[in-house]
This record gives structure tokens, C-alpha cells and sequence, in this order.
């Protein structure tokens, strides 16, 4: 290996690095967007929650399934947020999912998300057999 060789291995090194680092910002960015669009969506399901609650008790109203539905709707959207916070810090230090694209923990042998598997040597052994059933 000479010199150029060298500079042309580090430099290669280095843009692939950098080109992973603005692929984390931008998948940062991206999820931290969605956090933002459901906390408003949270914020207007409480709102509703509140104001119908209110409108009933005002009324005399004491059974109400759509108090209901948006208690659950409130619980799905909470699930939502803290899935993405997750998401968020696993960015920082995680493997991206060739799948899913999500982003899960070094040690991890299959994506908490999708399920699949996260080991390029068991992937190679798969592709094999799954080829192999094709034929
Ligand atoms: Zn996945």
C-alpha cells in the first residue's frame, strides 16, 4: 500500500463516516418532527377529552363511550411518543435495521421493530436456504 493508497483508503473511511453521521441527523431530525406532531395531536386529544367531560357534566351526561375512545387514543399516541424518544437515543449509538430502518442496540441479534435478523452471517446463511427452497 502506498501513500495514495493510504489517503484514498482514510479519506474513503472518512466520507463513509460522514455520510452515516448525516444519515443520523437526518433520521434525528425526521423522528424528532414526528414527536412534535404528535405532542400537538396529544395536546388536541386532551383538549377534546376535557371539553366533552365538561359538556357532559354540564348536561348530566354520566355514561359515554366516546370518552372511551379517546382515553384509548390518548394511550396510543403516548405509546407512540416514547417509542420514537427511543428511537431517538438508539440513533446515537445503533445499528440501522437493513429492513425497517430502525435503529437498535450493538448486541442485539434481531430488530426490536421488525424482527429481522441483524446478523450478517446468519442473514448470508438464510439467503441460502431461502434461495435453495425456490428453486
Ligand atoms: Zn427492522
Amino acid at each position: 500500500m502506498d501513500i495514495f493508497d493510504e489517503i484514498y483508503a482514510a479519506a474513503k473511511d472518512g466520507f463513509k463516516k460522514t455520510e452515516q453521521a448525516a444519515e443520523k441527523l437526518v433520521d434525528k431530525g425526521r423522528i424528532n418532527l414526528e414527536i412534535l406532531r404528535l405532542e400537538r395531536k396529544l395536546k388536541k386529544a386532551y383538549e377534546t377529552l376535557g371539553m366533552r367531560v365538561y359538556n357532559n357534566n354540564a348536561a348530566g351526561v354520566e355514561e359515554d363511550k366516546f370518552i372511551l375512545m379517546k382515553i384509548n387514543e390518548i394511550d396510543l399516541i403516548k405509546e407512540k411518543i416514547e417509542k420514537l424518544k427511543l428511537d431517538n437515543e438508539y440513533v446515537e449509538y445503533c445499528e440501522k435495521c437493513k429492513n425497517c430502518g430502525s435503529y437498535n442496540a450493538k448486541e442485539e441479534t434481531v430488530c426490536r421493530n421488525c424482527g429481522a435478523d441483524l446478523t450478517p452471517f446468519n442473514k448470508a446463511v438464510y439467503s441460502v436456504e431461502f434461495d435453495s427452497d425456490n428453486k
